[in-house]
């Protein structure tokens, strides 16, 4: 992959963000609940479905909404979304990265083609800004003070 296109792909990734709003985390769940007495419904065995969401904290800590029927199919939205721009996100940081490793490598073959006459010996891992500062001092390799 190209820098052109992992940084075009990147920038696509990117706008599809800007939907992202709309989003939940948590799970969907159904549950049946129960009168005591006196609900002809709940005495045939049949009860009341509620939906709620279950949303998971760290630390094993969990929150339950429940929902009203109607808001479940936006919330099925909401949470698929979540999990999209997650993904989305995911990798846009994975062509970052990719870019990142080749900016370090293109840096570094720089500096093979064309070694500083008194720097050769700097560590690879030295970046080019402190390198430079190094270099701009008469003595080289004692670090000047910024
Ligand atoms: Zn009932």
């Amino acid at each position: 992959m190209t820098r052109e296109s992992a940084i075009r792909k990147r920038d696509q990734l990117a706008s599809t963000l800007a939907r992202g709003g709309d989003v939940l985390r948590g799970s969907l769940l159904e549950r049946t609940t129960f009168h005591g007495s006196g609900c002809p419904k709940c005495a045939r065995g049949e009860g009341h479905p509620q939906w709620v969401l279950n949303v998971n904290y760290p630390g094993a800590k969990n929150r339950q909404l429940s929902l009203r029927p109607e808001q479940v199919p936006q919330t099925r939205k909401a949470l698929k979304r979540f999990q999209q721009v997650k993904e989305t996100l995911e990798a846009i940081r994975e062509l970052n990265q990719y870019l990142l490793r080749l900016d370090r490598d293109e840096s570094r073959e720089r500096e093979a083609r064309s070694p500083p006459a008194a720097c050769s010996a700097a560590s690879p891992m030295a970046s080019s800004l402190r390198k430079s500062a190094i270099c701009g001092n008469p003595g080289c390799g004692t670090p000047t003070k910024r």
